[in-house]
């Protein structure tokens, strides 16, 4: 390192004298200072490094539209009279390459409906990731069980299989790891803590339509994976979602229970309806859209690929702003969103968002991670409750509130800034733009303030 030749100091003088490339050992050797950009912060006036739009999301396929105007005048628009449910069940079970899929109207309900059919019952615990969508753990409340939270690794924005084991006790019935921005969780160690205390692997694939982990796609590496297809999603139907899975019984129950408990397969009695239930049905129309939007489902994947892999490289260059890594088995996340770590102590200590007002004053839409959920307020609101009070007792709450210490998650939290996926979707050009503007800031960071 140049520490031995250089103090701190020395060394950001050096850099912005533009002398970095110069220094032997130093690890950012490529980072290349081009002149062009000593230049005013937009923010403090200066011009910002672009002014043209981004692509918009999501991007409507006019295909569908004669299709969906026949299926409304049939009047066949309940799903269990029409067939495009079925038909899309079909397309999506072969893309994930699961035995089955049964499509809901939410991610939320599906994942409700596969804690459900997983035997998550009201005063179990379920192991859950904190860096994620409330709605991960919001099903895990709706089943009325208690959501344990492992810390996640700041390096990955994943759940850290090392530390589920000792969170695990005589009422945890499954395991709910959150592939969050598309990254596919280290699913082997999960899978293999599972087997050894019998519990059920529930995957929140709902931003990981075409993550993949050794071979396999996310949402088939645990005993049940959830999409969600709401609008902001990859593969958008304004609402929608999908439960998939390779085990007979347990696919009929989801169907069961997703149809008001109407019989279906081996779910059978006397009586109409076996088994309790409620109505997460997906709508046709749902089900029309998502067929036409799945035609650009593989070369937007590919284009997100290719610019997040270009991202990763330069972004890399500049100090203080850390990619996110891949968990060894992943052989590539779906890039739900593009995150990455800022790291403020190479931006003369200004917080991340004074980093985030700087960028956006460069015409690069930004925003922060998710914040440390496991403390959010309507956790307590829950626990708090009367039915979680009779459920889980004080003494019980009350070691939940002492162990939910996630200090990994709360750096992660502070350190997350995102650029949306659709921004995925630009060219080269568009990736420069958003290189350009962080070199600019790291260069110009004096005039952060
Ligand atoms: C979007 C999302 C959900 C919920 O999906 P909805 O379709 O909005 O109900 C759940 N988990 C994660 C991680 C999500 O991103």
């Amino acid at each position: 390192m140049a520490s031995t030749k250089f103090t701190r100091r020395q060394v950001l003088s050096a850099t912005s004298a533009g002398a970095l490339v110069t220094m032997a050992g130093w690890p950012f050797t490529s980072f290349s200072m081009s002149s062009k950009l000593k230049d005013s912060l937009a923010i403090s006036g200066g011009t910002p490094v672009r002014t043209a739009p981004w692509p918009s999301w999501p991007v409507w396929n006019e295909e569908a539209e004669s299709k969906i105007v026949e299926m409304y005048r049939t009047g066949n628009w309940y799903r269990n009279t029409g067939k495009y449910c079925d038909e899309f069940e079909t397309v999506y079970a072969k893309l994930i390459g699961t035995k089955h899929c049964l499509a809901t109207a939410s991610g939320t309900t599906a994942l409700t409906i596969a804690l459900h059919a997983s035997g998550v019952d009201a005063g179990d615990e379920v192991i859950v990731s904190p860096f994620t969508f409330i709605a991960t753990y919001n099903a895990v409340f709706l089943a009325k069980a208690l959501p344990v939270f492992v810390d996640t690794n700041p390096e990955t924005c994943l759940i850290d299989p090392g530390k589920i084991t000792e969170k695990i006790t005589d009422r945890t019935t499954a395991i709910l790891p959150v592939h969050i921005y598309g990254l596919p969780c280290e699913m082997d160690p999960i899978n293999e803590v599972a087997k050894q205390h019998n519990l059920k692997v529930i995957e929140d694939a709902c931003q990981a339509w075409s993550g993949k982990y050794r071979g396999k796609n996310t949402g088939n590496l645990g005993d049940l994976g959830c999409f969600s297809f709401q609008n902001s999603k990859h593969l958008p139907s304004g609402e929608g979602g999908a439960v998939v899975g390779n085990d007979d019984a347990v696919m009929d129950l989801c169907r069961s229970f997703h149809d008001c408990g109407r019989h279906y397969g081996s779910i059978t009695s006397e009586s109409r309806y076996p088994v309790r239930g409620a109505n997460f049905r997906m709508q046709h129309v749902q089900a029309l859209i998502l067929m036409s939007q799945l035609k650009r489902f593989e070369s937007d994947a590919r284009t997100r690929e290719a610019n997040a892999a270009y991202l990763n490289e330069k972004l890399n260059e500049i100090p203080g702003i850390l990619p996110i890594k891949l968990v060894g088995g992943a052989e590539k996340s779906a890039y739900h969103l593009y995150p990455f770590r800022y790291k403020k102590d190479q931006f003369n200590m200004k917080p991340r968002d004074t980093f985030i007002k700087a960028l956006r004053a460069e015409g690069i839409p930004c925003s922060t991670g998710y914040g440390p959920q496991n403390k959010d307020g309507l956790i307590e609101e829950a626990l708090n409750s009367r039915g979680y009070q009779r459920l889980f007792g004080k003494k019980r709450l009350d070691e939940w509130r002492e162990k939910n210490v996630l200090p990994g998650n709360d750096q992660l939290s502070e350190e997350t800034v995102i650029f949306y996926q659709s921004m995925l979707l630009g060219s080269k050009n568009d990736m420069d733009d958003i290189v350009s503007a962080v070199t600019k800031i790291y260069e110009n960071k004096d005039q952060l303030n």
